[in-house]
C-alpha cells in the first residue's frame, strides 16, 4: 500500500491510474479502523481497480473540543488493517493540508433543513464541516464511487446533497452497518465504553430490532412510545432522538403509509459517549 500525505501526490497519483483507465474508490475515515470501515475497503476492492482510503480526523466536525483532543490515532495499526485489506493507497494529509486557509475559514453550502434536524439539531456546524472535508476531498481524488456506512444515515443524506449541489459525477455506494455480537453498531467511540457500558449498549440494537419485528403490529407513536421506554430503560442511557424518517427525503414520518421507505434513526448517549444507530424497515 501506498501512504501519501499530500494532495498534490495523491492528485497525480490517481490522475495516473485513471489515464491507465483504473475505476477509483474513495473510503473517507477518521482511523481507529474497525471492521465496519474495513467493510467499505472489501466493497471498494470488490466494485473498483484502485481503492483510496482517507484518515484525517476533522477538526471542523466537532462540537466539543474534549471529544477532538480524546478522539484515538492508532495510526499505525491502522495502516496494519488497511495493508491487510489490501487498499492500495492512503491518503494521511494533516490539517494544514487540507485547511491551507485554516479552519475558520469554511466553505458554506446549501444543504437545506438537513444540516438543522436531528444530528444537525444536536450538533450545530457538524455537517457543515463533514460537508467541507468530504467536498475537498473528493477534489483531489475524484473517485467514481464514494463509500459511506449507513450506520452515519443522516450523513448519507447531507453527502448526497452535496454531490447533486456541486455537480461531481462521484456515485455514493451506502455499505450496511456492522455489529458487535450485541447487536451494538461498531464505532472507533466503543472503545471509550466500559465493558458493562458496552453490554448495556446493545440495547440500542435491540430496540430497534423490537421495531422492525413489530412495526405492522402497532401504530407508529405506540410503537415509538414503547421504543422510547426500553432505551430509557438501558443504564446511564440518555435518549437524543428516536425519530421514524422516510428513507428518501429524510422528513418526519407519522403513519406506516406516509412513506415507500422508513427508516428508525437513533441518538443515545451512554454516560458521555453519544452512539448513533438506525435501522431501514421496508
Ligand atoms: P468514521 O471513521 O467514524 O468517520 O467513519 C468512516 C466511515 O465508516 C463512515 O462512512 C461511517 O458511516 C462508516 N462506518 C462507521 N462505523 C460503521 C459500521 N459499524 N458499519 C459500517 N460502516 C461504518
Amino acid at each position: 500500500m501506498i501512504v501519501l500525505k499530500k494532495s498534490s501526490e495523491c492528485l497525480d497519483l490517481v490522475v495516473l491510474k485513471k489515464s491507465k483507465g483504473s475505476i477509483v474508490g474513495l473510503v473517507p475515515t477518521m482511523g481507529a479502523l474497525h471492521a465496519g470501515h474495513l467493510s467499505l475497503i472489501k466493497a471498494s476492492k470488490q466494485e473498483n481497480d484502485f481503492t483510496v482510503c482517507s484518515i484525517f480526523v476533522n477538526p471542523t466536525q466537532f462540537n466539543e473540543i474534549e471529544d477532538f483532543i480524546q478522539y484515538p490515532k492508532p495510526t499505525e495499526n491502522d495502516i496494519g488493517l488497511l495493508e491487510q485489506a489490501e487498499c492500495d493507497l492512503l491518503f494521511l494529509p494533516n490539517e494544514n493540508e487540507i485547511y491551507d486557509k485554516g479552519i475558520n475559514e469554511l466553505d458554506t453550502y446549501h444543504l437545506g433543513y438537513l444540516e438543522h434536524y436531528l444530528e444537525g439539531a444536536s450538533r450545530p456546524g457538524h455537517f457543515k464541516g463533514v460537508a467541507n472535508v468530504v467536498d475537498r476531498f473528493l477534489k483531489i481524488i475524484k473517485p467514481d464511487h464514494l463509500y459511506l456506512g449507513q450506520k452515519d444515515y443522516q450523513q448519507v443524506k447531507v453527502l448526497q446533497a452535496l454531490l447533486l449541489q456541486k455537480k461531481f459525477a462521484t456515485k455514493i455506494v451506502m455499505c450496511p452497518i456492522v455489529r458487535e455480537s450485541n447487536g451494538l453498531a461498531m464505532s472507533s467511540r466503543n472503545e471509550r465504553l466500559t465493558e458493562q457500558q458496552r453490554k448495556n449498549a446493545g440495547g440500542i440494537a435491540e430496540t430497534l430490532f423490537f421495531i422492525r419485528d413489530n412495526y405492522r403490529n402497532y401504530g407508529l407513536p405506540e410503537l415509538q412510545k414503547k421504543s422510547i421506554a426500553r432505551i430509557n430503560s438501558i443504564p446511564e442511557a440518555k435518549l437524543d432522538y428516536l425519530e421514524f424518517c422516510d428513507a428518501d427525503a429524510f422528513t418526519t414520518v407519522s403513519d406506516w403509509n406516509s412513506a415507500k421507505h422508513i427508516v428508525v434513526v437513533t441518538a443515545v448517549k451512554i454516560a458521555a459517549v453519544r452512539l448513533l444507530d438506525n435501522i431501514l424497515l421496508h
